[in-house]
């Protein structure tokens, strides 16, 4: 092979990472969340990591993952100015340790990319005009193979007896790949939904569920499990921007407003819109959000009193507590489903006949559903029977895991399947799934 020709590259491990630290020169990064991989490049294995934390990054406060290849920061990621619509990130591509202009030759491997100009991408202070990736931020073999071809240019792949660096040691670990099925078993429906719901258990198992870790900001989680109705505002928000962003929404607001008062909001229409569309904008829906939040805090007013926990209070069944969320404006079948779900799981609020609940008809759990061939078509009615007739104890607890899947490995362009952990189970239908889109 010529030193030039980019290298093959073959994804085999993937292993989902909890919060880590990373020290630089200057100062120690702390990353939320990632994923460590093995992968062989040219028939030698490599060790990658990713981490995705958040820091001051081009006059602002971003999304900024690192990725290290054989414990060397390799690349880092910078989010998009459109993330909101995009959930993107772009990196710097090099020659060496240059940058490469518009209008230069890309260097070899880069042409599956989308490259765009990083100062284009993000605008601020010394954003440089130099081409760089654009890659989603679960892009998993796409950050891989970025990180290796820089590695590969960079000379740190030669050698397969290179000791490795010793990375900071891990917090906690995410889920296991699914148990490994026998060869009939792929395409069994009860076999794929076993896999889902042992997904779904090892995701359950942490000190509080996943969703309430959905900001990487502890006081807006905290404050998500405390106050109610940041809660209910939390899923009226979810809807349109990523699930970090709608999650962060009440914690933002309260900063802005001074306070998270039902019936205040219920009278300050005014002010909630101007809360909301300030820049930076809390909400891309900047007429809708506001108008659903006032709204909602007028029936929180009307009909508990001012006191959104009422919503779930008396240990309502799983269909009733979803009646009573449906009634809130701006909430629908999908996010009633999700919210009685996580009340559940993660906040401990009794909920009785689980056997009532449902998974949410999003756009993540339609795609896994008909890749797995878990439901044969993309209706709402259909995909929650499905649930039903394989989970009938708890139907809903497809629901976690599905969107995982679907959030992490089965992107709507190219899936992970190598490192998905439904991989060894999935009949893999990828072009049935090819006009979900939308949520
Ligand atoms: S990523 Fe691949 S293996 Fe995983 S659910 Fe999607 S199609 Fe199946």
């Amino acid at each position: 092979m010529d030193g030039n020709d980019p290298p093959t590259i073959r994804l085999v491990q993937m292993q989902a990472l909890g919060p880590f630290s990373w020290r630089w020169p200057e100062d120690v990064e702390h990353f939320d969340r990632g994923w460590s991989a093995d992968a062989i490049v040219d028939g030698l294995e490599v060790r990658l990591r990713h981490g995705i934390g958040r820091r001051e990054v081009y006059g602002r406060s971003r999304l900024h993952s690192v990725t290290w290849v054989e414990g060397q920061p390799t690349v880092e990621g910078v989010e998009a100015d459109d993330f909101g619509a995009s959930e993107a990130l772009v990196s710097l591509i090099k020659a060496g340790k240059r940058h490469i202009r518009p209008g230069e030759p890309l260097p070899g491997g880069y042409g599956v990319f989308n490259v765009v100009v990083l100062a284009e991408a993000v605008a601020g202070p010394y954003s440089p005009r130099s081409l760089a990736v654009k890659l989603r931020l679960d892009d998993i073999e796409g950050w891989t193979r970025h990180a290796l071809l820089r590695a590969k240019a960079w000379g740190r792949l030669g050698s397969s007896t290179r000791s490795r660096v010793q990375l900071a040691p891990l917090i906690a670990g995410g889920p296991a790949p699914a148990t490994a099925a026998t060869a009939d078993a792929v395409g069994s429906r009860r076999v794929i939904a076993a896999s889902l719901l042992e997904l779904g258990a090892s995701l359950s198992s942490t000190d509080h569920g996943p969703a309430l870790d959905f900001t990487p900001n502890p006081e807006a989680n905290e404050l998500l499990q405390t106050d109610a109705f940041a809660f209910l505002i939390a899923v009226i928000c979810d809807q349109g921007i990523v699930a970090e962003r709608a999650w962060l929404v009440p914690f933002l607001l309260r900063a802005r407003l001074g306070h998270l008062d039902p019936a205040q909001f219920a009278i300050s229409e005014d002010d909630v819109r101007k809360a909301v569309q300030t820049p930076p904008m809390l909400h891309r829906y900047v007429e809708k959000v506001p108008r659903w939040l006032v709204q909602a805090a007028q029936l929180v007013v009307r009909r508990y009193g001012g006191d959104a926990s009422r919503i779930w209070s008396g240990s309502p069944s799983a269909d009733e507590l979803r009646r009573r969320l449906d009634e809130f404006p701006g909430i629908g079948q999908k996010k009633a489903a999700m919210a009685v779900e996580i009340l559940e799981r993660d906040m401990g609020v009794p909920v009785s006949r689980l056997d009532r609940s449902d998974v949410a008809y999003d756009v993540h759990l339609r795609r896994v559903f008909l890749r797995t061939r878990l439901a044969d078509r993309d209706e709402q009615d259909h995909m929650i029977q499905v649930a039903r007739g394989l989970n009938p104890d708890r139907p809903g607890a497809l629901d976690l895991p599905a969107w995982y899947v679907g959030r992490t490995w089965c992107h709507a362009g190219l899936p992970a399947c190598s490192v998905c952990p439904l991989t060894n189970v999935c009949p893999k239908d990828i072009e049935r799934a090819a006009r979900v889109v939308s949520g």
